[in-house]
């Protein structure tokens, strides 16, 4: 079995990461992860992106274009277009399957490659168009257009075939090898059944110098994000952290039997709302060890003094034979019984508070309870001249738990007669109260109880006066017996007492019938 030293080292010897540890680890990552998909995007999908759109582009000139030729508008449209999407555009008539009249050309690129190419490459680019379901798109690397492009003064009929590499299916990152231009060629006709070949030339912007741009210029962010997110993450980790760290010293102070600790309450919602609860628990926690000490002086003290009569009293009417009459034989049968009562006692109330005993209803006769219990005192009556006076106007019968209701009144009775006056009358009257329950009251003619004691003496092991007068020592322990069986029948309870006025203790029970 681990003992008190070897738990509290296991608790110290916590392995894993803390608040801190894993606040700056999880939001370091979840800075670095959003990083990653922000390049991702920004940069390396950037050419991506920029060619989707430009392809989006096309198709949007391709179809004005062909709307146009049907409106009969094929002049207006296709000079918006070219301003609009920034496309050189060349409309040839068809004829016989070849490229005829050239309907209408813009130009908006100097580097273009449709208006500086020959027919016959025109017709090529035509006649795969057809051969690929009407359209065909090539493009051209920054070296194949330097190729393409003839200077402007260049007679359009001396330009050389250009020798075009077919670039589609390549992805180079380096310079020579980017796109810089595609033409495309869409084979249209009217409702007439003219056929036309739309040529449009599509600029690209060679996007990886933005590209290394952007890479350095992340690299930058990358670094100051996340300088800034482990600096943020440490001062917030710390500010949870801390109040944790100080309540487990404080904790830790308590668990070591020190319960002036304080919980500082500071931090957080939750770490404050820890904290005051902490603090309750340690009131409490406190209050029950200041308790168990009372106890244990208390028991030590009244069980002690009982025993010491009983053993001194027994050794003397042993050694002594005079000694050995019956009145010294009364008082050790009196001890004893002082004894079992005050063990009677410390049993029931453990056993009434710890939940387990639950009450047990059934309906009795209260008036005939009340008269039997009474009963029992007719030898102290008869030999001490107590007086009883019971008053009960009718026979009541209760609903609740039989046993319980009877120690309620027996203790009652029993204060009453330990704490009545000189007179030793004791006086128990039921009244049927008209909300439909029943009061029982019992009252002595003794000194009372002081003022402050009033809302004390319902306390387990609370004492008006601690200074055990022999003839009424008692556990302690009775009233808070009472004040617990009540409780467990949702009764109404009080006392009316002050100081050199008698006491009356009552309770009230709901009447099930009469
Ligand atoms: P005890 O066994 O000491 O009587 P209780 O719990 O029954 O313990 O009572 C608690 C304290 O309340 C008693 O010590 C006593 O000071 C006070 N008390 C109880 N009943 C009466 C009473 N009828 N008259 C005056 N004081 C009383």
């Amino acid at each position: 079995m681990k003992n008190k030293v070897d738990s509290r080292k296991d608790i110290r010897k916590q392995a894993g990461f803390g608040i801190r540890g894993q606040l700056v680890i999880g939001f370091t990552l979840f800075v670095l992860i959003v990083l990653i998909i922000v390049w991702i995007f920004q940069v390396l999908l950037l050419n991506f992106f920029y060619e989707q759109t430009k392809m989006s582009d096309l198709h949007s000139v391709q179809e004005g274009i062909d709307h146009a030729i049907a409106e009969g508008e094929l002049d207006v449209a296709c000079n918006e277009l070219a301003v609009k999407y920034d496309v050189c555009i060349a409309v040839y008539g068809v004829n016989n399957g070849a490229i005829g009249d050239l309907l209408i050309s813009t130009e908006v690129s100097p580097t273009c490659i449709i208006h500086y190419t020959d027919s016959q490459a025109l017709n090529s680019y035509y006649e795969k168009a057809l051969a690929s379901g009407g359209e065909y798109t090539q493009r051209f690397t920054l070296a194949a257009r330097e190729n393409n492009i003839p200077s402007r003064s260049d007679s359009h009929k001396d330009k050389p075939r250009p020798e075009h590499k077919d670039e589609e299916h390549t992805n180079n990152v380096n310079n020579d090898n980017v796109f810089v231009i595609a033409v495309s060629v869409k084979a249209l006709s009217d409702s007439l059944g003219n056929d036309y070949a739309a040529f449009i030339n599509l600029r690209f912007t060679p996007v990886n110098a933005v590209q290394h741009t952007r890479s350095v210029q992340y690299g930058y962010i990358a670094m100051v994000v996340i300088i800034a997110a482990v600096i943020f993450s440490f001062f917030f980790s710390t500010k949870i952290a801390r109040p944790l760290e100080r309540m487990t010293l404080a904790a830790e102070r308590m668990a070591n039997g020190d319960f002036s600790t304080h919980f500082k309450i500071e931090g957080y919602r939750e770490t404050r709302r820890l904290a005051q609860t902490l603090n309750y628990a340690v009131e409490e926690i406190s209050q029950a060890d200041k308790l168990q000490r009372e106890l244990i002086a208390n028991v030590s003290h009244d069980l002690r003094t009982p025993l010491t009569l009983i053993s001194g009293y027994a050794e003397m009417m042993r050694d002594i034979p005079g000694e050995n009459n019956p009145e010294n034989n009364q008082i050790i049968i009196d001890e004893t019984k002082r004894l079992t009562t005050l063990v009677n006692d410390m049993l029931d109330f453990s056993k009434y508070n710890s939940g387990f005993e639950e009450p047990v209803f059934h309906s009795f006769n209260l008036t005939e309870s009340v008269r039997s219990i009474i009963n029992r005192y007719s030898e102290l009556v008869r030999q001490n001249g107590y007086r009883f006076i019971f008053t009960a106007e009718d026979e009541v019968t209760v609903t609740a738990d039989e046993r319980m209701i009877l120690q309620v009144i027996y203790n009652l009775i029993n204060n009453a007669v330990n704490y009545t006056g000189d007179d030793k009358t004791v006086i128990i009257e039921q009244t049927v109260c008209g909300d439909g329950t029943v009061k029982i009251a019992i009252t002595d003619t003794g000194n009372g109880i002081p003022e402050e004691a009033i809302t004390q003496i319902w306390n387990r092991y609370y004492k008006v006066d601690k200074s055990h007068k022999r003839a009424v020592t008692g556990s302690g322990l009775g009233l808070s017996i009472v004040s617990r069986l009540l409780q467990l029948h949702s009764a109404e309870y009080g006392v009316e007492s002050s100081a050199n006025a008698g006491s009356c203790f009552w309770f009230k029970l709901k009447i099930s019938q009469m």
